[in-house]
């Protein structure tokens, strides 16, 4: 069978994560660097963290404790992944003096400070997005007040009675984000809505969905923790295409496509080229 292989434009690394690989490598391959301590994984894909353990940066649990900060090497540089922090954590840092690279994303960062203003004016925040996400889990510590909501449905258990901020994660899909804030609205028409998705997570969710449309079968390459690589897997489904999620690519055989002809291919924003690469030659081994 004649096969085509159709590869998204926008697909692989988004700028956030791009500085936060490249701030990280620097620091790596720079001699008088000091020992490199990611809070948390720095991105959801295993192969760049490996990577970047065999060049011997460390990945510490997040919470950095009192305990976990007191076993710390004098020399220890801490780096923030592009999810950000809490606002508690960024207060240990600053109490112990720990000499941090802010990785943290500009555009969670645009995000924080909408929430922060909200917060001044004594507003309640509202954050559209995953319960647990590391990004939603920062942003709402500088909320005074905040709540997650995740669909439709949760709208219903709000009870709010003065005028609150609605944000987003930067990552939500434009389904999600359009329904939940049109029931908001219906309830409360007083609510201040802020299309908070950004820019590359729209790009590549349009992407994908024309691709959808093009194609008979659709492989979505990124890490399987990684959140944005999981809504484009979903919004391909929900197109009605087969799907393929790959989240091994070494280890992935593309045996599955045989029935396809037109087969599309995206990345999350956490899926380096490499990645890419690797599942279009053994895609390429089809035709
Ligand atoms: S997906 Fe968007 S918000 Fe998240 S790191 Fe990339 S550019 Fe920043």
């Amino acid at each position: 069978m004649e096969r085509e292989i159709i590869v998204a434009k926008e697909a692989g690394f988004c700028a956030g994560v791009r500085r936060a690989v490249q701030l990280a490598s620097d620091c790596l391959g720079n001699e008088p660097c000091k020992a490199l301590c990611s809070l948390g994984p720095l991105i959801h894909n295993p192969s760049v963290i490996e990577e970047l353990g065999r060049k011997g940066m460390r990945v510490l649990d997040p919470s950095l404790d009192e305990e976990a900060i007191s076993k710390l090497p004098n020399n220890a540089k801490l780096l923030i992944r592009a999810h950000g922090v809490k606002k508690e954590q960024y207060d240990v840092l600053k109490k112990h003096a720990l000499d941090i690279l802010d990785g943290t994303c500009p555009h969670v960062i645009a995000i924080r400070k909408i929430i922060e203003r909200a917060a001044k004016e004594g507003e309640p925040v509202v954050i559209l997005g995953d319960k647990g996400h590391a990004e939603v889990t920062g942003l709402m510590s500088f909320a005074k007040e905040g709540i997650v909501v995740s669909s439709v449905t949760e709208v219903a258990s709000l009870n709010l009675t003065k005028p609150f901020t609605v944000v987003c994660q930067s990552t939500l899909d434009s389904s999600t984000f359009e329904s939940v804030t049109k029931e908001i609205l219906r309830k409360y028409p007083f609510a201040k809505i802020f299309n908070t998705r950004c820019q590359a997570t729209e790009k590549r969710q349009k992407e994908a969905l024309s691709l959808c449309e093009n194609c008979d079968a659709m492989v979505v390459i990124g890490g399987i923790g990684s959140a944005n690589s999981n809504r484009l897997a979903e919004i391909c489904r929900g197109s009605g295409k087969a799907t393929f999620f790959v989240t091994d690519p070494p280890n992935w055989e593309p045996k599955e496509l045989g029935p396809y002809r037109r087969i599309g291919v995206t990345a999350g924003a956490s899926t380096p080229q490499s990645d890419i690469d690797l599942i279009l030659s053994k895609l390429k081994s089809l035709i």
